[in-house]
């Protein structure tokens, strides 16, 4: 079986024989370069190296200047490619290269080797969101020595973890001088373009109070006592913006939310526990300041909660620190780039979603970005995670537009 066709099975017929038409002779064609890319387990903990040098030996053969940014262990690193004329002005071809883990899920195939059935590709990253960054390697060949604006690939890492690693690659972009005039965030939206997402901060919340045999109680203070009344306020404010807004109906859910997602604390049933903590998070909409409502929560702690604390231990009290912020996005819909993907994807749609992407972090260096991908945002992060070949073909087309408008 030729290369392309490894681990795709043959009941699939129509779509594959788009794949196979689809397929350039030299074998890098966009099904056979998802494989590849399936095939590095990248999940956030681990490194992405092996990932990142398949794609710079594979950038080598097209005069590509690349840039790497590597985290604090040098362990993962970003990807800045960039091709054709050097110069003002090019666009972006943004995703990261990171996946989420597959621990604890029941899949029924390995997740990181790509399986073809019933018109899906499935496989960890399918949709969310190596299909975008294959498609984009594979093309590549048929319009780079063609281009006559820069075309830039930025990859990166630890995007699941709070969009850490872009961060890097924009500093070192400012350090360059690189300054594209657009960016295409290709998370899974389906292919349809996405000019705003909310923003989102975390926080890990530290309670110390002071422990007794749980005979003594009144004497001691309560760690996971104290942090369930703040876990309480929280959800209070949650239940307030739910109820009162503001509120922008363009998002599926309309308001900002406030999420407590983990709870740590305590060691027996007879001892006071000392020491509790959770970890929270704010998603806003663009509008909305997420530092009022942490700012509110603290000053409900420092009124209602510690004093109690205090009276019987001094020491004793909350301390909070954001763990990661995700700005919003919310590029203005008569963007040079928000017209071009509007008119490659022969829609008019600007859609608005709740999770966050890195586009917010090219919009505020001054790159106007888009967020449009194919796949669903449903199959991401789930076991069995798989893009509709379908998807793939949109994105092809849309691809090939896109590149085709840089050579012009
Ligand atoms: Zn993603």
């Amino acid at each position: 079986m030729p290369d392309r066709e490894a681990g795709v099975d043959s009941g699939v017929s129509a779509h594959l024989c788009w794949v196979m038409a689809n397929t350039p002779e030299n074998g890098t064609g966009v099904v056979s370069m998802i494989e590849k890319l399936i095939g590095f387990p990248t999940v956030s903990r681990d490194s992405n190296l092996e990932l990142v040098d398949f794609v710079r030996e594979r950038l080598r053969a097209h005069d590509a200047d690349v840039r790497l940014t590597f985290d604090d262990e040098r362990r993962k690193a970003n990807l800045f490619a960039t091709l054709g004329p050097r110069g003002p002005g090019g666009l972006v071809l943004s995703g990261h290269t990171d996946v989420v883990p597959v621990d604890a899920q029941r899949w029924n195939t390995d997740p990181f080797q790509l399986v073809g059935r019933d018109g899906r590709l499935y496989g960890r990253g399918t949709s969310d969101m190596k299909s975008f960054i294959g498609a984009a390697l594979a093309l590549l060949p048929d319009y780079v020595a063609r281009l006559n604006r820069p075309l830039y690939l930025a990859f990166t890492y630890d995007e699941e973890v709070g969009c850490i690693g872009v961060g890097r690659l924009i500093e070192d972009l400012a350090r360059a001088g690189v300054k594209p005039s657009g960016c295409v965030v290709g998370e899974p939206t389906m292919m349809t373009p996405v000019i705003a997402h909310k923003g989102k901060k975390s926080y890990r919340c530290s309670v110390r109070g002071l422990s007794a045999h749980s005979a003594y109680a009144p004497t001691a203070v309560n760690a996971v006592e104290a942090a369930a009344e703040a876990v309480a306020y929280l959800k209070k404010m949650a239940r307030r913006l739910r109820d009162s807004g503001p509120y922008d109906r363009g998002f599926d859910i309309a308001h900002t939310t406030v999420h407590t997602g983990t709870i740590r604390g305590g060691t027996a049933l007879n001892i006071v526990p000392h020491e509790c903590s959770f970890d929270f998070e704010v998603r806003h909409l663009p509008g909305d300041d997420p530092l009022a409502l942490v700012d509110e929560f603290r000053s409900h702690i420092a009124k209602n909660i510690e004093p109690e604390m205090r009276a019987i231990h001094e020491p004793a009290g909350f301390e909070i620190v954001q763990m990661s912020e995700i700005p919003a996005l919310d590029t203005r819909a008569e963007t040079a780039i928000v017209d071009l993907v509007h008119e490659l994807t022969a829609t008019h749609e600007v859609g608005r979603v709740s999770y966050g992407t890195e586009a917010s972090q090219f919009q505020r260096a001054g790159i106007p970005a888009v967020v449009c991908g194919p796949g669903s945002i449903q199959q991401a992060h789930k076991p069995n995670e798989y893009i509709e070949l379908a998807q793939v073909e949109a994105c092809e087309r849309f691809l090939r537009k896109f590149l085709e408008r840089l050579c012009s």
